[in-house]
């Protein structure tokens, strides 16, 4: 017989529309805590974008009911170790042409507020049986649900929340392919035997292939072992979770998965976060209007009660206060900050752990002018500090990938972050060169302690007072990057084929898992 000229690609096997079943515990605007929540609304409807099927499911929390559009309860389902039926209402994403399933289990999800602690800012003690029932409506509807009429080709999972999905789906004839991101390796679902024994668990679970971790259970574990392919969410932190230092524990594992995990950058809501269109900030401005930005510094000094000054050099901090994220470094050069001539200022938006809160509350106090703080979450009050300061720190110690440098960057307010992660990745250093060349986008230092961090500000403001044109390039160098969502979703999309692939193809797939 003659050979066909065309060699038989598995390729032609794939769906070429795919439908993707995004699983995240939080979404924007429903639901959010960190840039988990951004992602999990915007990738998919950059998927839906590129033309496939995506849809999402997420704990249906009583803001998450309220947010979504056109809400309809489409089933109901026996889960193991819920007392009552669990509903699945269909809703849509309120800014994007995307259907969300929220899962209904009012004893496990009917609580206002975040989503992981309660009040006091302790952990759920019922987290583990809250992911679980999670988990394993997500292994329904991945499966095919028939009052719903749809199953998904593949499912995507996002962090320790929804890692025992994949695990519990491994043995299932009808599983599509399971794709696993980890958006931070340091939180990771641990829990005692005791837990796992009530959880009625696959006792073959229970072993070193499986969700065992050093005599725990661990919930990303499930992920990361049983899933077709992991990622993380930039190329430097895949490399850096391979090692003890940034591993968590979980770097040898990680290291023998071997090409099934890499490192896809997020990208951002370009829509959302535009200085030329945003609606949130008191002046918008683009790269041929730049100079009006200096309306949104005046405008945010304003409403922190900051002096006044066009000539301060004015610096921003949003985020979580956690160990990850490098306060501290800030906090240990403040003092010295703050008595440069002519004057820094500083505005931080963040929460977190309370010493760290009352530490920033006592400096804002101290010094009203210069420094100001507002302690709580606030999507809008975020927008017109990216807008209205000049530079913007990031001294995380780890960073999976950031978003707010990336926002920075967008909002022409050059971050100075630590080379670590997704900063490396985003953030091209004001270096001699790359002024010249004109690829400097902010400032970069190599370890996370004050000296460094106080190094790289020196270096920022030097350029900032000395040289405005070159200021000014480096801004307009970010602000014309194009770091939406479209080119990681396409890697995505490559992911997922690769995965069906290795699925489709004798003797592979499910022997390299
Ligand atoms: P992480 O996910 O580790 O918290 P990221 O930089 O990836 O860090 O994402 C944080 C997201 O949460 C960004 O969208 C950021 O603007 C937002 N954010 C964090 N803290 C606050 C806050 N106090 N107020 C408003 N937005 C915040």
């Amino acid at each position: 017989m003659a050979q066909s000229s065309t060699p038989f690609s598995f390729a032609a096997l794939k769906p070429s529309r795919l439908r993707v079943l995004m699983a995240s515990s939080e979404a924007h605007p429903l639901i959010k805590t960190g840039g988990l929540a951004d992602v999990a609304s915007s990738l998919p409807a950059a998927l839906r974008q590129l033309g496939h099927d995506a849809r999402l499911v997420i704990p249906a929390y009583p803001r998450a009911l309220r947010c979504v559009r056109k809400p309809k309860t489409r089933c109901t389902l026996e889960v193991p170790g819920c007392r009552s039926p669990v509903s699945i209402v269909e809703g849509l994403h309120p800014d994007h042409d995307l259907p969300i399933y929220l899962v209904d289990a009012p004893e496990h999800f009917a609580r206002e507020g975040n989503p992981y602690i309660d009040l006091t800012g302790r952990d759920w003690g019922d987290n583990a049986e809250r992911f679980m029932l999670f988990c394993r409506v997500i292994v329904q509807l991945a499966e095919g649900i028939a009052a719903i009429g749809w199953r998904p080709d593949v499912l995507h999972c996002n962090d320790w929340q929804t890692g025992l999905a994949p695990a519990l789906l491994d043995d299932s004839p009808q599983s599509p392919v399971s794709i696993f991101t980890i958006h931070n390796l340091a939180y990771q679902g641990l829990f005692d035997r005791a837990t796992f024994d009530r959880l009625n668990l696959p006792p073959s679970l229970w072993s070193v292939s499986g969700v065992e971790f050093h005599e725990q259970m661990s919930f990303i574990k499930g992920g990361i072992a049983f899933s077709d392919r992991v990622n993380t969410v930039s190329p430097t932190y895949a490399a850096e979770v391979r090692t003890a230092r940034f591993g968590c524990g979980l770097d040898g594992l990680l290291s023998q998965i071997g090409h099934r995990f890499s490192g896809i950058l997020n990208g951002i809501d370009r829509d959302v976060w535009n200085p030329a269109s945003d609606p949130l900030i008191a002046q918008n401005y683009d790269i041929n209007r730049f100079e009006l930005k200096a309306e949104n510094k005046r405008d945010i000094q304003r409403e922190f009660g900051l002096a006044r000054s066009e000539d301060a050099f004015l610096l921003g901090y949003i985020g979580r206060l956690v160990e990850q994220k490098g306060v501290d470094l800030i906090l240990a050069i403040l003092p010295e900050l703050l008595r440069q001539e002519p004057k820094v200022q500083l505005l931080v938006l963040a929460s977190g752990e309370r010493q760290t809160e009352q530490a920033l509350l006592r400096l804002a106090a101290a010094h009203p002018r210069q420094v100001g703080v507002f302690i709580g979450y606030d999507e809008q009050r975020a927008h017109r500090i990216e807008a209205g300061c000049d530079s913007f720190l990031m001294p995380s110690r780890f960073e999976p990938c950031g978003l707010n440098q990336i926002y920075s960057l967008r909002y022409g307010t050059p971050p100075i972050v630590h080379r670590t992660g997704g900063l490396a990745d985003t953030v091209v250093g004001a270096t001699p060169e790359r002024l010249a060349d004109g690829t400097a986008n902010g400032f970069l230092f190599d370890e996370p302690s004050p000296e460094s961090l106080m190094q790289a500000i020196s270096e920022a403001m030097h350029l900032y007072r000395e040289d405005p044109d070159g200021w000014r390039q480096l801004a307009l160098t970010g602000m014309a990057l194009n770091l939406g969502w479209e080119a990681s979703a396409k890697q995505y999309v490559r992911l997922y084929n690769d995965a069906i692939a290795d699925r489709q193809a004798p003797f592979s797939g499910m022997a390299s898992r």
